[in-house]
């Protein structure tokens, strides 16, 4: 083996950034150690030991060796052998990942300590009690942890002892009453794991350290590596640390903290302290933790200290530090920091705040928030001043804020919507059946399954607030009522669900825009108060990612309302108009009357109409986005969704057959409905090709566009159109669109005497216009990439379907962490797309790149885009900031 394998790190040895070998708990462990802060001293293994031991199934052979090594060193520093009978040195075995696992991995300490041992610690420490209390705590974290016993054995006989003794909390237990605990304990792990508890000290260090390693590889750590796409081959270390006992009685004792506040992001004091008690005892509920502040009352001394510490950390780590700490007999000890979790409003006044501090600049301010958290901040929420009456809490699985009447399926769902009632759909769990309920429902509540269940991946994919596993609802749809404890609530009751909380709430609770919405649409302005604050920040972040970032972001809007919105949002152009969109309603008819035309003059009877509603659309449309791009896809969706369902229609016409009066127009519809009738209408008459085989269709279109801009301009406007082609396959049919298209062009030049620009361009959402994007590139003027199509060709998956259907099987099972369209997926899609950015580049070096599309508006997509070079993205009005903030991030 090589001289530079070296499996253990002191604390002295490691610091903040060796997260990958050290993992972040042992590697923040040894930050704090060489910035001179209290900690126990102690060693962490590597990852890469982990990693070996899972591989092979062994210990590296070299561990053993320096694992000695270390501890040797360990105990010279400390004085005393690990276990040693009359004064013993007792470690904590600490499991550690790059990434925070939270309940995945578990922790065993006072490993060290044995029948022997036990009675020499209450001699050096003067207290049976503690030394006997530490013991049976050994005993049943290493049970439950090392050997695998059920946890619950352990607490049972610890409630029973305290019944015995008629006492409540565990700190009334006297030493008699743990001593009669640890043989209770021992004979349970006998009983269970069909073995002694260890009384070696090196065998229970060495057996922790190896089950640390196992816990990697647990069903529900490999389950959350998946759902959090952690990948799962990076291992976790472990460490070992001295052991300093807050158990010692009252001047003892044990906390959490932060160094400023993860909900507000103010300073301040905030954390909770316990008195005489060890490790997990403050989170765990067994006794009421005192606020942070009264610490300063029990012990000034080590509450300065502390203080002073979490100033120290905060301006090393530059950031919100969350910090563990023990007092033993009134002394202060560190034993984990970490950059600590907050809430999305928090992350954006904590950069600025850092800013202001002078601790970071505004390109890490910018890396410090995301797109995700900024979406947050734009959904509607609950009035939280409001009285609320709190009915459960489950699993926060889409955002948003719902209020509704309780109903209990699908069916009366739909029902009540279509009369105008707004209804939360309760299930206990979803299923594909459920679909047009959850559409209709303002919001969907389920009693069971997780973040990947069927009821939070649709809503996700709808946008629909979600709130699932809220376990303490108890849901009977028979009899079409849920309870909860002591309340029923039946069919009609109203009910409120926060899709980013999980609370779930009885009656109506007032919903309250979000005030960083109403920024963006300029109705709020820097001010005092606190959702101001929150503006500001968000107000100096967002100029920021602007001056910064390269992309730029256009909307998906389809009128002038939403272009306008979309404007007000910071959009740069309309990167997608869908013209069907203007062919619904009223209109509906003429289309109709096109599709069925038999003649020519029929046909462009029907053009003549529809031509000067177009065109007032586009001057709509060009008014409203004056001075910016506007990209107009010509029609795309196939024609028989403009007809009427074919069912009904034959049903109609045969009950008129029946009765001897079918009339003419029917049964020429029906006629057409057939013929145009196609098994697979996603892949079907569609997109260019309509406009190859219906004369005249494209041809009025651009004439609608080409006049509209022409009228703009002679209304001194600065008009932008871009004619964009879908659904294109190979250049011949770009050639063909494109040569009649610019002849209707220099007619409307000619006709109106107002000279015109219009570029033409097409979406790449096959999979042959990708990869022949360099003969397409002759003839396009630019490529706007329809990842939604592009994602369904490539993969041949059908997003209407396999959503509801399949998808939440293979999240489940991890085949991906995240739908294919929801996050670009870059290995498969998004290859396409680098590459034929790249082709018909070479092909036309100035050929403008965008993408439209859902993906436009993914804070992870986004990022994609930045780096194969497109040159905007587009998406919905409302994921513009969204954009924004991500394309600069993805600069910076
Ligand atoms: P987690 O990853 O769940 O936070 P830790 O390894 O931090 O687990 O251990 C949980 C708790 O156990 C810590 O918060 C700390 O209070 C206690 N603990 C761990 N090691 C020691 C030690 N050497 N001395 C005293 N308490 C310890
Ligand atoms: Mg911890
Ligand atoms: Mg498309």
């Amino acid at each position: 083996t090589s001289e530079s394998v070296k499996f253990v790190y002191d604390f002295t040895e490691g610091n903040k950034d060796l997260k990958d070998l050290l993992g972040g708990k042992g590697a923040n462990l040894a930050e704090m150690t060489n910035l001179g802060l209290p900690v126990p001293p102690g060693f962490t293994i590597t990852t890469e030991a982990c990693k070996t031991y899972l591989d092979s199934g062994e210990e590296p052979v070299e561990l053993r060796d320096e694992v000695s090594a270390h501890l040797d060193a360990l105990e010279k520093n400390m004085g005393k052998k690990l276990g040693q009978a009359d004064d013993p040195l007792l470690v904590s075995v600490r499991s550690g990942a790059k990434f925070s696992m939270p309940g995945m991995m578990d922790t065993v300490l006072n490993i060290g300590l044995s029948d022997k041992s036990v009675t020499g610690l209450a001699k050096q420490s003067g207290d049976d009690r503690f030394a006997w209390d530490s013991y049976r705590r050994l005993i049943q974290m290493f049970g439950k942890t090392v050997l695998g016993v059920d946890g619950e054995l352990f607490e049972d006989a610890l409630e029973k002892a305290k019944e015995a003794k008629k006492v409540a909390v565990d700190t009334d237990l006297e030493a008699a009453d743990l001593k009669k605990l640890v043989t209770k304990f021992k004979k349970i792990v006998k009983t269970e794991a069909g073995r002694d508890f260890p009384q070696d000290p090196r065998e229970q260090m060495d057996l922790a350290i190896r089950s640390v390693f196992e816990s990697w590889n647990t069903d529900r750590a490999k389950l959350y590596r998946r759902q959090e796409r952690i990948p799962g081959d990076l291992g976790t270390a472990v460490n070992v640390c001295s052991m300093v006992f807050g158990n010692l009685g009252p001047d003892s004792g044990t906390g959490v903290a932060f160094t400023r506040d993860p909900a507000s992001g103010h300073q301040g004091v905030y954390g909770d302290y316990l008195q005489n008690a060890q490790g997990e005892d403050v989170v765990a509920g067994i006794r009421n933790t005192v606020p942070l502040a009264d610490l300063e009352q029990i012990d000034k001394k080590s509450y300065d200290q502390l203080m002073q510490i979490m100033e120290t950390l905060e301006t090393h780590y530059k950031d919100l530090c969350d910090i563990e700490f023990t007092i033993e007999r009134g002394q202060l000890w560190m034993l984990q920091t970490r950059v600590g979790k907050r809430t999305a409003g928090a992350a954006f006044r904590i950069a600025t705040q850092l800013v202001d501090q002078g601790l970071i600049d505004e390109a890490e301010a910018l890396q410090r928030v995301n797109g995700a958290q900024l979406a947050q901040l734009m959904f509607p929420r609950f009035d939280e001043s409001a009285k609320t009456e709190q009915l459960g809490r489950g699993i926060a699985a889409s955002p948003g804020a719902a209020v509704g009447k309780a109903v209990f399926d699908s069916y009366t769902a739909i029902k009540w919507s279509r009369s105008g009632e707004k209804v939360i759909l309760i299930r206990r769990e979803t299923n594909p059946d459920d679909l047009d309920g959850m559409i209709a429902a303002e919001g969907i509540l389920t009693s069971r399954g997780g973040k990947t269940s069927h009821a939070a991946v649709v809503a996700r994919g709808m946008g629909k607030t979600c709130v699932c596993g809220a376990e303490d609802l108890e849901v009977d749809t028979k009899r079409r009522r849920m309870t909860v404890g002591e309340t029923v609530i039946e069919e009609g009751d109203v009910v409120s669900i926060d899709g980013s909380t999980g609370k779930v709430y009885l009656g109506e609770v007032p919903v309250v825009p979000s005030p960083v919405v109403e920024y963006f649409e300029g109705r709020m302005h820097a001010g005092a108060d606190d959702a101001d604050e929150l503006v500001a920040a968000v107000h100096r972040i967002m100029a920021y990612a602007d001056r910064v970032r390269r992309l730029r972001v256009r909307a998906n809007a389809d009128n002038a309302e939403d272009a306008l919105r979309a404007r007000r949002f910071g959009a740069q152009g309309i990167g997608l108009c869908r013209t069907e969109h203007m062919f619904l309603g009223e209109r509906r008819e003429m289309v109709e009357r096109l599709i069925l035309a038999d003649a020519d003059n029929e046909r462009e009877d029907a053009l003549k109409e529809l031509l000067p509603l177009q065109k007032q659309d586009f001057i709509e449309l060009f008014e409203a986005m004056d001075g910016l791009p506007v990209t107009v896809r010509l029609l795309d969706p196939p024609l028989h969704e403009f007809l009427p369902d074919i069912t009904e229609l034959s049903v109609r016409v045969a009950l008129a057959e029946s009765r001897k009066d079918a009339n003419e127009n029917d049964l020429r519809l029906l006629q057409a409905v057939h013929r145009l009738h196609e098994q697979n209408p996603m892949l079907g008459l569609r997109g260019v090709r309509l406009g190859l085989v219906i004369p005249g269709l494209f041809t009025m279109q651009v004439r609608a566009i080409a006049e509209a801009a022409a009228e703009r301009k002679t209304a001194k406007g600065d008009p932008r159109a871009e004619i964009m082609i879908p659904l294109v396959g190979t250049v011949q049919e770009l050639e063909i669109v494109r040569e009649e298209a610019e002849q209707v062009i220099a007619e409307v030049v000619e006709s109106t005497g107002v000279e015109l620009k219009l570029a033409l361009g097409t979406m790449i959402e096959l999979p042959r216009a990708a990869l022949t994007a360099d003969q397409i590139a002759e003839a396009a003027e630019f490529f706007s990439f329809g990842t939604n199509d592009l994602t369904q060709t490539v993969w041949g998956f059908s997003r209407d379907d396999v959503e509801a259907s399949f998808f939440t099987a293979y999240l489940e099972k991890g085949i991906f962490g995240v739908s294919p369209f929801e996050t670009i997926d870059k290995d498969g899609v998004g290859k396409l797309v680098r590459d034929a950015a790249k082709a018909g580049r070479e092909t036309r070096p100035d050929l403008k790149l965008g993408v439209c599309g859902e993906h436009g508006g993914d804070p992870e997509s986004v990022h994609f885009f930045h780096e194969v070079g497109l040159d905007y993205v587009s998406c919905s009005p409302f994921r513009i900031p969204v954009a924004r903030l991500e394309a600069g991030r993805a600069a910076s």
